[in-house]
Order: C-alpha cells, then sequence, then structure tokens
C-alpha cells in the first residue's frame, strides 16, 4: 500500500457505490471519487469527491485515470448498465490501473415465485399479454417498448420523468425505492395489476415489489442481467474493502 493515500475511483450510481464512498473516506489511506452519470437530477448525498456526466467513451475514460492519477477503479455501477462496465475493461487494459467490479447477487427464484425469464427489455415487452395491466418497473430510460403496445395498459414507475411522451393506455408513477411489502401489494391492487415487470437487479431496496407478486399470486416478467467483462469480484462492500487492500498490496 503506497504512503500517500490512494485515489480510487468509483463508477456510481448504486447504494453500494455509496456506502464504499463512505467507507473508504473514513480510512486515510483512500481518497475516494465517486463518478455519476448525471442521469438522476437529485442524486444522494455522497461522501468524498464526486464528478458527474460521461467521460467520453473507453478512451475518455483511461485520460481521466491517467490525468487524475487514480490508482485503482471499482466499477459499482448498476447490473444493468453494461456500456460503462465495458468501457471501465477497456480502459483499465489501456491504462493498467486495476478495477473491480461490485457486483451485487441476483434475486432467486422461490417456491411460490411465478416468473418469466426474458433476455431483454424488448422480449419483456412482447411476452405481456394483450389486455394485462402491467407494473413496469425498469427506469425512464428504456420504457418506449411498453409504451409501444397499445392493448396493454402500462403503469410506469420511476424516479424521474420519461423523455418521451405517455400515450394514453399509459400512465407513469414517480417514486423513489425503498418501498415497503405493505406498499406493493397496496399498489398492484389499488391499480388491479395483472404483471410485474422487473429488472433482476438484485438487493433489498427493490425487492418488496417481487415478494408482493409472489404473495398475491402474480406473474413476474423478470429480465435477465447483460453480460459483463470478466474482472475480480467482490459481491458485498466489506468483501469489496479486502479486496482493495489485497489489490494495492
Ligand atoms: P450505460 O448504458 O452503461 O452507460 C451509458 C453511458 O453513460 C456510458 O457510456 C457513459 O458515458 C455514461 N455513464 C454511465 N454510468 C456512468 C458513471 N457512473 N459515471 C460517468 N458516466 C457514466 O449506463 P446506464 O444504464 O444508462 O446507467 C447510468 C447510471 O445509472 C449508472 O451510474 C448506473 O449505475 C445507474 N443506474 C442504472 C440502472 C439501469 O437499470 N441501467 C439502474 C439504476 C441505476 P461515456 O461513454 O461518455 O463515458
Amino acid at each position: 500500500m503506497p504512503n500517500e493515500s490512494a485515489r480510487i475511483l468509483i463508477l456510481g450510481g448504486t447504494v453500494e457505490a455509496r456506502l464504499l464512498a463512505g467507507r473508504l473516506e473514513s480510512d486515510a489511506r483512500f481518497s475516494p471519487v465517486t463518478s455519476l452519470a448525471g442521469v438522476t437530477a437529485k442524486p444522494s448525498k455522497i461522501a468524498g469527491e464526486v464528478r458527474t456526466g460521461g467521460f467520453g467513451g473507453a478512451e475518455g475514460l483511461a485520460d481521466y485515470l491517467r490525468e487524475d492519477d487514480i490508482a485503482l477503479m471499482v466499477d459499482a455501477t448498476h447490473p444493468f448498465a453494461a456500456q460503462i462496465s465495458a468501457n471501465a475493461a477497456k480502459a483499465s487494459t489501456r491504462t493498467e490501473v486495476p478495477c473491480l467490479w461490485l457486483e451485487r447477487a441476483p434475486w432467486e427464484h422461490q417456491a411460490g415465485d411465478d416468473w418469466k425469464l426474458v433476455v431483454d427489455i424488448e422480449e419483456a415487452a412482447r411476452v405481456i399479454p394483450a389486455g394485462a395491466r402491467a407494473l413496469v418497473t425498469i427506469g425512464r430510460q428504456e420504457v418506449g417498448p411498453f409504451f409501444a403496445r397499445e392493448n396493454i395498459h402500462v403503469v410506469a414507475r420511476m424516479i424521474e420523468p420519461p423523455n418521451e411522451a405517455v400515450p394514453v393506455q399509459a400512465e407513469v408513477l414517480r417514486a423513489r425505492p425503498p418501498f415497503t411489502l405493505e406498499q406493493e401489494k397496496t399498489l398492484m391492487q389499488e391499480r388491479n395489476i395483472s404483471v410485474l415487470v422487473t429488472k433482476n437487479s438484485g438487493g433489498d431496496a427493490t425487492y418488496a415489489k417481487v415478494e408482493a407478486a409472489r404473495e398475491l399470486g402474480l406473474p413476474v416478467v423478470m429480465i435477465a442481467r447483460p453480460g459483463k467483462p470478466p474482472l475480480d469480484t467482490a459481491s458485498s462492500v466489506d468483501e469489496m474493502l479486502s479486496l482493495i487492500e489485497r489489490t494495492l498490496g
């Protein structure tokens, strides 16, 4: 481990990234810099330095790593943020700045779950049966294929409003996780929901909707995770702290 505090770039936008920044900031050996894409207007407070906005692809990120004297990078982005993770792996190879991956475990199918597994957003939108009332909880950036279905009713839940116009057969519900099981059951019952659509994000903050669907006997269209580059991986903040120490020696 070097004598001066090591600058650690955290590619963020998740609860785990924020927790990791807090832990690194309270340790004199490290100086965390968290990078946000800038898609959320009012992000939660993060310890240490914060920078916002894209780097300009893998090359831009590689330049940033060199110019900002980054000792190590942690990809703590959402499991579905595939582009930034691919860029991080390429920039790491180009600069030899190590990149570690903080990946939260996916949700596992349990007794009582009725999951339809699909590979991506397009397939998820396609498999919803005509006449369904779908609670779509995939964020605001990829709601287009659901809004394009004219024979289903869509309740699209998101933190920020969507960029595109909301068609007559859809409605937008703005809310920020976490949600309780009771809140999720009430929402599904009040809106007469017949199917839930979700990414397999993992973690606790948004799991209550999956439990609520199980308890109400509703089917879930579960979108599988995209592939990410093979990197040294930790599945919790504690594990990541040990991995950082081992990697920096
Ligand atoms: P993405 O498709 O993988 O990335 C698209 C572009 O956005 C990247 O090429 C990069 O631009 C920029 N970018 C993404 N994350 C960044 C970061 N942490 N710092 C700086 N630039 C970043 O990403 P996404 O799926 O749009 O996700 C954007 C952010 O929202 C991420 O921080 C992610 O953790 C968070 N998030 C995503 C989801 C989801 O379902 N996808 C859910 C919750 C939170 P340049 O090429 O110009 O560098």
